[in-house]
């Protein structure tokens, strides 16, 4: 049995109106004690009363149980938006025995109660953390249950390889010489590819969610700075002549078309035994680590040969697999360019190709032309998930040595472990913390 927990739900301050939820078994007749009978799933207006004291006008909306968020029985409380109305009805309603509620206690509830699981209760927080489109779609549609439907998926293949696997231990007094595993091998085989392509789509999934980390580099001079300025139309980097003075790393976002960029300008990549320089150097490699995206600026009027041979260098140096690369040749206003396909003729100075270069941008993290069904994009799954890839490389393992089938059990077992984490068949009064902790009070 629950408590009945209350708190006002609408962010702190003034509004128009303000909402305090109460959810617990004793949520209808204490909100009836101070306005009047209410229906279920309806809206009623009604004043809301302490004594002989009114207090406000409010619609109170009743949510019988199990069907509300909670799967409590749940009253919002819609009153004026006031400090004062809001607070007093909030004080009133603990005074006739509702307790505070705890940050994210309400969500932490319709987890319990079974109205969510896990994964989508961390899509509630990041849909409320949201603040460009893309993110915004991709907590939407993850609290919208498509990727919980996979994780349901990942887990019946899961059991379905412990069945197989138990058949065989069936089979094994009579020393049958049970499959020859084929089935197993594929099985594994099949579900290894789902979750590496889930694993692949968190790389997308974290730049939608946390900004697409983008690295301009390119020599010293050629207009790194200025086209940084030029797309993000203010004058946030240093804009200078003297070659090789962006030392520092700069960190700039906009957001294109409802994707967060998140911009990583760096020192040049120009040779130097320079000691300072050099570190620039190291730092523009670092930076394209990081990246997602590489924006390779060349000057228009340099032969191709010099930046080709510059980019083949910089994949030697850092591993540009998975990353989108897009060359972009500047200054064509001092001399025409022919860029090739991948390539983008600019004029940072004049604002010359900004627009394609945005769409470019965005193009690369563009959920609709992504081959991805879902994309993860909660760090803690992704953790899971390559705990999950290595239970599979141990099941590979053994079925490939000829284990006998309760080790290789054991290993799936670990992986079903690890899945129950995301959606939180298992869990930790530790991860339940931390995760609903993030909440505000009221959500
Ligand atoms: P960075 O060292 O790569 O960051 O280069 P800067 O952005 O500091 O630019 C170096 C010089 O090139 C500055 O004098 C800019 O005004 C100039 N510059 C940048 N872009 C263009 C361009 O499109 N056309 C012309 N003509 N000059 C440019």
């Amino acid at each position: 049995m629950s408590d009945t927990i209350a708190a006002i739900s609408t962010p702190c301050g003034v509004g128009g109106i303000a909402v305090v939820r109460i959810s617990g078994p004793e949520a209808k007749q204490i909100a009836e004690g101070f306005t009047k009978p209410l229906a279920d799933h309806r809206a009623t207006y009604a004043v809301f009363r302490e004594g002989e004291a009114d207090i406000d006008e409010v619609v109170a909306t009743y949510f019988q149980a199990p069907k509300s968020f909670t799967g409590e029985d749940v009253v919002e409380i819609a009153c004026h938006g006031s400090r004062y109305a809001q607070e007093k009805i909030l004080q009133s309603i603990i005074t006739q025995g509702a307790r505070m509620a705890e940050a994210g206690e309400f969500t932490r509830r319709a987890f319990v109660n079974g109205r969510l699981n896990l994964s989508q209760a961390e899509a509630v927080a990041d849909l409320i953390d949201s603040t460009n489109a893309a993110s915004h779609q991709l907590a939407i549609s993850q609290l919208r249950g498509g990727y919980a439907r996979q994780l349901q998926e990942l887990r019946e293949s899961f059991v379905k390889l412990t069945s197989l696997m138990e058949l065989e231990l069936d089979f094994s007094d009579e020393e049958v010489e049970f499959a020859d595993r084929k089935e197993l091998k594929e099985l594994v085989a099949k579900i290894e590819r789902e979750c590496q392509t889930l694993a692949q789509s968190f790389q997308m999934g974290n730049a939608i969610k946390n900004g697409v980390p983008v690295a301009i580099v390119g020599r010293p001079n050629v207009g790194k700075s200025t086209l940084l300025n030029a797309l993000v139309g203010e004058e946030r980097a240093i804009v200078s002549d003297i070659a090789g003075t962006t030392r520092d790393t700069v960190e700039d976002t906009m957001v294109v078309d409802g994707i967060l960029i998140r911009f990583i300008d760096t020192a040049g990549l120009r040779k130097s035994n320079d000691g300072i320089e050099q570190a620039g150097i190291e730092r523009s490699y670092k930076a394209v680590e990081k990246a997602a995206v590489v924006m390779y600026v060349a000057e228009a009027s340099h032969p191709r040969e010099e930046y080709e041979q510059e980019l083949k260098e910089l994949g030697e140096h850092v591993n540009l697999e998975g990353k989108k690369i897009i060359v972009l040749l500047n200054k064509s206003d001092q001399k025409k360019a022919e860029p090739k396909s991948g390539e983008i003729a600019i004029s940072a100075k004049y604002g010359e190709g900004i627009e394609e270069v945005k769409q470019a941008l965005k193009q690369a993290f563009d959920l609709k032309t992504s081959n991805y069904d879902t994309v993860l994009t909660n760090a803690r799954h992704y953790e899971a998930l390559k705990r999950i890839i290595d239970a599979i490389g141990h099941i590979k393992e053994g079925l490939e040595q000829g284990l006998p089938g309760d080790l290789v059990v054991v290993d799936i077992r670990d992986a079903l472990y690890h899945l129950g984490t995301i959606t939180g068949e298992v869990s930790s009064e530790e991860i339940l913390g931390s995760i609903f902790s993030r909440f505000c009070i009221g959500k």
